[in-house]
């Protein structure tokens, strides 16, 4: 008899990271769908399905991902942070928590063509901290 056998996968664990949010506490199987009690940034807990988090369905409480989304209507998944340009890129190693990595890494990575190490800071040249042209930015 064949049997769908699915991957062995990393067990989530209380303190994982998706997103916003946290895991606090296991609950059990929903309808085979681990599910965990987990706590978004803000404070708000909630029943979450591991398996949504990772597939980043849900990346915070209602309250914060209303406003992401609607954030990410607004300017195409780009925001600033202390003035500088960031754009979504969730798989990205410098990423933050949100998925979000600041826009002159990437393009300064683009034209060494590798990703930059934590050490390495990109400075622009003329101070315009969203002009994120090439030719005005230098390690
Ligand atoms: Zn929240």
């Amino acid at each position: 008899m064949k049997r769908f056998l699915p991957k062995q996968r990393k067990m989530p664990k209380p303190g994982d990271r998706y997103g916003r949010w946290i895991l606090v506490k296991y609950l059990g199987k929903m309808q085979r769908h681990i599910t965990y009690l987990a706590r978004c940034d803000c404070g708000t807990e909630s029943e979450v399905v591991v398996k949504h988090l990772r597939r980043g369905h849900s990346t915070g409480c209602r309250k914060c991902s209303t406003v992401e989304e609607r954030n990410n209507q607004w300017n195409g998944g780009v925001k600033l942070n202390r003035g500088y340009k960031m754009v979504r890129q969730k798989d990205h190693p410098r990423c933050n928590w949100g998925g979000y990595v600041f826009e002159h890494i990437l393009v300064m990575e683009k034209v060494v063509g590798r990703h930059l190490t934590r050490v390495e800071s990109v400075h622009h040249k003329n101070g315009v901290k969203t002009d994120n042209r090439p030719e005005n930015l230098e390690l």
